[in-house]
Parts: structure tokens; sequence; C-alpha cells
């Protein structure tokens, strides 16, 4: 089943009209939340999260906070997978093709749950690759838009690369995030990350680690690292919904540190599986 404009319905019965601006504009937003065991993780940041996009792209969400949680645990009810994924996508509605917001319009809401997949042992194990390639985007990246025409080419570019990630790099900034999650690295016993900003997403895990981080009494500092400064890191790792905290532990053609996930990495990963088994049981 699949949630549709307030609808519970068989997902091919579900059809959005070729005019929406979705489809045509890239109008809208979305939000990707993770249940384990069908109980989702942080659903509240992450429909708070979605509160705050809407409001970016001045859309005026049809439901309240309480009630989008309501039709995502209901969405949910059935499903017995480990690991699920719950999609949502808000666009601004259909109508006849204008780039300002038309008169008379209503969002799209759609929601669906798909079947997730764990990060797989050894690739926890050993970490994976990434590259760096030049950061196309605008200003926009704080919200999470259905606009991810950079991200799907950095992730091909990635793929081609035989590498798992590709993280942006923004001429006089530094290295951003990556184009499906944050980054951390370790340097000297200091944990960091970019800050809150227009380059990037503020992830629901990157705010988790950050706790977990604080909670271990690790100095931690929001700035964004060079290529060069990143290179040499003892540690790099990535933070997603769907990838948890995973190590990079080969970036643009460079081994990190000895080329093994570091004990930093590790241990907020491990507190990180600690948290989700607290909170949702698994
Ligand atoms: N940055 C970008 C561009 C992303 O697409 C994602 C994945 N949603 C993230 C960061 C990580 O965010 P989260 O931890 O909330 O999944």
């Amino acid at each position: 089943m699949v949630f549709l404009n307030g609808q519970f319905i068989p997902e091919k019965q579900a059809f959005v009209s070729i005019c929406d601006r979705g489809f045509q504009l890239g109008d809208g937003i979305y939000e990707v939340i993770r249940c384990y065991q069908g109980r989702p993780f942080r659903l509240g940041d992450h429909i708070e999260r979605l509160f705050q996009s809407a409001q970016a792209i001045r859309l005026e969400l049809p439901y309240g906070r309480d009630e989008l949680a309501g039709f995502v645990n209901r969405l949910i009810a059935d499903v017995t997978w480990d690991y699920a994924d719950i999609y949502i996508q808000v666009t601004r509605g259909g109508a006849p093709r204008v780039h300002e917001f038309p008169a008379q319009i209503h969002p799209t809401v759609l929601m669906y749950v798909s079947r997730g997949q764990a990060v797989s042992p050894i690739t926890l194990e050993q970490g994976i690759e990434a590259i760096i390639i030049p950061d196309t985007r605008g200003t926009l990246c704080n919200i999470k838009s259905v606009n991810l025409l950079p991200n799907v080419l950095a992730r091909q570019a990635a793929a081609e690369a035989g590498a798992g990630e590709a993280l942006f790099e923004r001429e006089g900034i530094g290295v951003v995030e990556g184009a499906a999650s944050n980054i951390f690295a370790v340097r000297k016993g200091v944990l960091s990350t970019g800050p809150l900003s227009p380059y990037t997403l503020p992830g629901v895990t990157r705010d988790c680690v950050l706790q977990l981080a604080k909670a271990q009494g690790l100095p931690v500092e929001l700035e964004f690292l060079s290529r060069e400064e990143l290179l040499t890191a003892d540690e790099v790792f990535i933070t997603s919904t769907s990838k948890e905290v995973l190590a990079v532990t080969i970036l643009a053609g460079q081994m990190i540190g000895d080329g093994r996930p570091g004990p930093i990495t590790l241990k907020l990963a491990s507190d990180y599986r600690s948290l989700v088994k607290r909170e949702c049981g698994i």
C-alpha cells in the first residue's frame, strides 16, 4: 500500500498527474526514514526537517506533524522486514506549467515503504572508497529537495570509478558533503564535520553522531576541511540514514590512515547501533 494525498491505496492504483510540478520542475521536497523491525528511527527529526524544507520553499504542508507521523506509522504497521525505508515526497502539486507558484494548487503528498538493506559486515569492516568531485550545486543544499541531478551524476561517477560515494569539493570552502551523506574526519583525536550551512544537508545521522561524540567527551570542531586536510586525516567516515556510520578508507585513490576503519569511527558506529537498539529494539 502507498499513501497518496490522504488515501492508502495499492501501488498500482497510485497515479500522479503529468502536470505535477515535482515531475516537471523539481518543485518538491522529500525525506527517507529508516525503520528497524518496523520501528522508524528518529521519525520526529525527519518530520521536523520535512517541515523546514517545506518552509524554505514556501510550501504549506496540508497535514500537521502528528498527523503525518500517524500516516507513517499506519504505513509501516504490517511491515515485518528487519530494515525498511519510508520515502516521503511532497511537491507543490499539479497545474499548467508556469515557473511561479500557481494560485490554485494543492500539494501532492506521497509516502511508501520499501525493503531496506543493511551495509554488509565486510563493507563495515573494510570501509569504502570515495572520490572527490567539484561541487556543481548552488546554495540551497540545506533543503532536502528532489532536485538531485548533481547528486545523481556524482553517484554515477563514483559507481563508474568503483567507489561507494562521491564527495563534493566547493571552491574556497572545502569538501562539504557526500552525494547522499555527511562527512566526518578525525585528526589528532579531534572529530570534525562541516557546520550547518547552505552547502550541506543537516543530516539526522550527523546530529546523532555529534550527540554520541559529546557523550563520549570527544573534542569536536565544526569546520569544513580541505581536500589535503581530509587526505591526511587519521580517519574519515560518512553518515547517512541508510549507511549509518561508514568508514572511508580510500579517498581520491589514497589510503586514509592505515587503510582500515579507525578506532573512533568504529566506536561511533557501534554507539550508533546501540542508540538504534535502544530506540527501535533491534
Ligand atoms: N547529505 C545529502 C546530500 C544527503 O542526500 C543525505 C542523505 N539524506 C545526507 C547528507 C545525510 O542525511 P541523513 O543522515 O539525514 O540521512
